[in-house]
């Protein structure tokens, strides 16, 4: 499907070396393991992840007495898997009332991934309200209103300029006069002034403690696949603002960097949650890593 077609140039990224190099060897020696780290490394798995599974790997190809390296590649597989697996991972707001904050820098696909959220929770039987709260750049709100109505949600908006915080508390009255099942809140996510972000993150964190004391609380970080080790970097930066609680990894569609997916796990210890892998409402997908690495060695 979808996710499969989206991954080709990450997986002739990746796996086309790593099956040239399991075809290539006659033997299991250091240079094999190697030349399989530096695919995996260029292929933006990251130093840590890459690392693990390497590790991961000698001890598979040890403990079942693995002498063919074309016998490899499922062990392989498996390791990608396993650095992977940090548990289940949860998705409450789809049992309770919730409140989803979604934060990201401009460009990333934040207004986009969270219409396709507000689309997909409306599909499953959810009352959703959006909550316009990113008023620092004019076109925000309008281009929500428009993903709002194709998801066939309400929207509460602000003015260009207008407090954060204030939209949200309208939100959240809208929200509980409305009985809403999930209030998705889009928030401005300006990086380069990270004083100001935290601020504007703990003031809205204020008002839904004290309106709205009951819900479940999640953080989503939008980030853009196509700009591996960056869109790491970005992570690392919001983590320190903000308790972030999962990943919407975007644009997986057409990009050669998806492996920044496994990198993800791995360097932050936070859950991909979504991957984005098109333009249009349907294509947004629960992230699960083994889909994902099925996927990827299809
Ligand atoms: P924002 O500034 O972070 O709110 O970004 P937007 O939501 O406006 O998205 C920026 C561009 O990325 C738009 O042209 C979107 O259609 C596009 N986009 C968002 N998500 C995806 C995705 O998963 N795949 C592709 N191919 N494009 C996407």
């Amino acid at each position: 499907g979808k996710l499969v077609e989206g991954l080709t140039k990450t997986r002739n990224n990746i796996v086309s070396g790593i099956d040239s190099i399991f075809n290539g060897f006659s033997s299991i020696d250091d240079e094999f393991y190697d030349e399989i780290e530096e695919i995996l490394i260029m292929g933006d798995l990251g130093i840590n992840a890459t690392t693990s599974i390497i590790e991961d790997l000698k001890e598979k190809v040890k403990a079942n007495k693995i002498k063919d390296p074309a016998e490899c590649k499922e062990l392989l597989i498996e390791s990608i898997k396993d650095e992977m697996n940090v548990g289940e991972t949860a998705y409450e707001f789809e049992h309770r009332k919730s409140v989803i904050l979604v934060i990201g820098v401009n460009g990333v696909g934040k207004t986009t991934s969270v219409g396709k959220l507000a689309g997909k929770l409306k599909d499953q039987g959810k009352k959703v309200v959006l909550a316009a709260a990113d008023t620092f750049r004019a076109a925000a709100g309008e281009q929500l209103t428009q993903w709002a109505n194709r998801a066939g949600v309400d929207i509460i908006g602000g003015q260009e300029g207008a407090d954060p915080a204030a939209v949200v508390y309208d939100a959240v009255a809208a929200s509980k006069a409305r009985n809403a099942d999930v209030l998705l809140c889009d928030t401005a996510g300006r990086l380069h002034n990270k004083k100001n972000l935290m601020e504007e993150l703990k003031k809205i964190d204020r008002v839904l403690e004290r309106e709205y004391p009951d819900a479940y609380r999640e953080t989503l970080v939008v980030l853009d696949g196509t700009t591996g080790q960056n869109a790491l970097a970005q992570a690392k930066q919001f983590k320190e603002a903000a308790n972030i609680t999962g990943i919407i990894l975007t644009k997986l569609d057409g990009t050669a960097k998806g492996g920044i997916a496994i990198a993800i796990h791995s360097e932050l210890g936070i859950p991909v949650k979504y991957i984005g892998v098109g333009e249009t409402i349907d294509d947004l997908q629960k992230f699960n890593a083994n889909d994902f690495v099925n996927a990827l060695f299809d």
